[in-house]
């Protein structure tokens, strides 16, 4: 069995080789495959989206491989939910990680502390040629600082402070967010699964 990781952002790669890698799992990037084609991510949630994506790479699949899609973002409490599925895309069809972080804290502005809550939420999909999708879950609950902070990860990882630690994801380094991401809990769940899968005989 291979996974074959259905998306086109470096940084999600680097941290699903680093999660699923290290349970011995067979993982390649799309280009084992062809490459990931253009998705228009037109879902109204994370789940649809993740769907979109691991479809995408269905007719390019092997027989032993199967498509691993995340669809990920940052729910704001005091936005009513938002950037959510649109996180990638906040400030703009063509933003980048700084003009997102710009614009939610602008949108925060002179929001307190204790009306800060947010938590990214990570969606896994995975299906095989032949298979239904499957689909597994992720969140990790905290707040939005009133600065950015710190030099590491990607996305909102400057501005978001889990719960129960000081400082945001980006300055706490990624053997935290390894532990405690919506990602990562996303893919113990799909490890669980996995390993559920070959106690049975396989996944069909
Ligand atoms: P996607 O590629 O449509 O799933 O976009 C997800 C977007 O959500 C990313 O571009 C980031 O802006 C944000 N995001 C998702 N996961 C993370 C994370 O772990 N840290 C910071 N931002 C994230």
């Amino acid at each position: 069995m291979r996974l074959i990781l259905a998306s086109n952002n470096p940084h999600k790669q680097i941290e699903f080789v680093r999660l699923l890698g290290a349970a011995g799992l067979e993982i390649a990037g799309a280009e084992a495959v062809g490459g990931m084609p253009a998705v228009e991510e037109t879902g109204t949630s994370f789940r649809e989206n993740a769907r979109l994506k691991a479809e995408a790479l269905r007719g390019r699949l092997g027989a032993e491989d199967f498509a691993l899609a995340d669809d990920s973002g940052l729910e704001v409490d005091a936005l009513g939910g938002a950037p959510g599925v649109r996180s990638a895309r906040f400030a703009g069809p063509e933003a980048s990680d700084a003009d997102n972080v710009a614009k939610l804290l602008t949108s925060l502005d002179g929001v307190p502390a204790p009306q800060r809550a947010a938590r990214f939420v990570c969606v896994l999909c995975l299906l095989g040629r032949g298979t239904d999708a499957r689909y597994f879950m992720g969140t990790c609950e905290g707040r939005i600082l009133g600065a950015a902070a710190g030099d590491g990860g990607f996305g909102y990882d400057p501005v978001f402070q889990p719960e129960g630690y000081e400082g945001s994801f980006a300055s706490l380094g990624r053997t935290v967010k390894d532990r405690i991401s919506h990602r990562a809990r996303a893919a113990t769940a799909l490890r669980a699964a996995l390993n559920g899968f070959a106690a049975d005989g396989g996944i069909s």
